[in-house]
């Protein structure tokens, strides 16, 4: 069978590797369908993952962690519901059970968590071995559209953190796919939305979800521009979706005393925040790393209920065998590219 290997920096060939053989008691095989990329990917595949010491480490690797598939087999002692020709979505979340997060129900922030196509080998192949609790059925969805339920169950997992209620003003820094569906989730809540990027073309797609944009960058003062968006008191949750430190700092400074900051952007930088505003206006600075099991199910019910705004953000779809160019042509054209889907399942 063939395989998307990442076999160093900047380096991904699709070559034949072994077959994943049957499944064991508790695992289900799946042929995944499609794969989408994400910024994750991007700095997996340049080596740039400031949060890991060694980075010879991250080679060979199968990336994809966003990804739908069918079940092809199906290993002893797994639910009854999963069999033989069932559509999947994988959560990627793999945990220890054992250390102070997971005992208290949020393996998801595992200090040794394993994620699929990150620390172990993902999707971007022809089959592969999922534990039973890492897939979720899907019903009747489209596999590019399910793609997205990953980045989804993130913003699930976010707008749960900083509690979103009906009716607060949410700001969203960073209008990626991770930017599009907080939007998404947040809206899905009640919450009024105000979506902000640097670039026009990104805001634009924002046009089905019902948020408000603010295209920021020049001289533009993001803060007051922001506080004129959200009136009164200031937004009662700013979440960071872009990875740039410094939005850190304004997001503590905009956001509503009592408010919520949300931290979804990964940066292994360092951003200065005046430290009395925490205590002063007694803001909670939340930080988000994927989503527990309930939140992905929620994910597959929304992308299923939104799947209009869903089939907006596929822009890009490429056959595994041009996996290594979808990978640089979405790196190389952020402006052009929401989501590029590999179609694993395509000739
Ligand atoms: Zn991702
Ligand atoms: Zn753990």
């Amino acid at each position: 069978m063939r395989a998307a290997v990442t076999r160093g920096r900047g380096a991904m060939e699709v070559v034949g590797v072994p077959e994943p053989g049957a499944p064991g008691p508790g695992d289900v095989l799946v042929a995944p369908e499609a794969v989408g990329l994400c910024g994750s990917d991007f700095h997996y595949f340049t080596g740039d993952i400031g949060t890991i010491d060694d980075p010879s480490t991250l080679y060979p690797r199968i990336q994809g962690h966003e990804a739908a598939g069918m079940i092809l087999d199906v290993g002893p002692d797994c639910p009854a519901e999963l069999v033989a020709g069932t559509r999947v979505a994988l959560w990627p979340v793999g945990a220890c059970g054992t250390c102070y997060a997971c005992r208290i129900g949020r393996g998801n922030a595992c200090v040794r968590i394993s994620l699929i196509g990150v620390h172990r080998d993902g999707a971007l192949q022809e089959r592969l071995l999922v534990p039973a609790a890492q897939v979720f059925p899907l019903g009747d969805q489209d596999a590019a559209l399910a793609a997205l339920i990953e980045p989804v169950s993130i913003a699930v997992r976010a707008v749960v953190r900083g509690r979103v209620a009906a009716a607060e003003r949410v700001v969203v820094l960073g209008a990626g796919p991770i930017g599009q569906a907080l939007a998404l989730a947040a809206t899905d809540r009640g919450a009024s939305v105000l979506l902000v990027d640097t670039l026009a073309s990104r805001l634009a797609r924002a046009e089905g979800i019902g948020a408000d944009t603010l295209e920021a960058g020049g001289d533009g003062d993001l803060a007051a521009a922001v506080r004129e968006w959200a009136g009164g008191d200031g937004p009662e949750v700013v979440i960071e979706a872009t990875g740039v430190p410094g939005l850190v700092q304004q997001a503590v400074e905009v956001v509503a005393h009592a408010g919520r900051v949300v931290v979804v952007g990964l940066s292994a930088d360092h951003t200065p925040v005046r430290v009395g505003d925490l205590p002063l206006k007694e803001i909670d600075v939340l930080g988000v790393s994927c989503c527990g099991a309930e939140e992905f199910a929620a994910a597959v019910d929304l992308v299923g209920r939104r799947r209009n705004v869903a089939a907006g953000l596929v822009t890009h779809e490429f056959t595994l065998a041009r996996a290594p160019e979808a990978i640089a042509y979405a790196m190389a054209h952020p402006a052009e590219v929401m989501k590029a889907v590999v179609r694993v399942d395509a000739a």
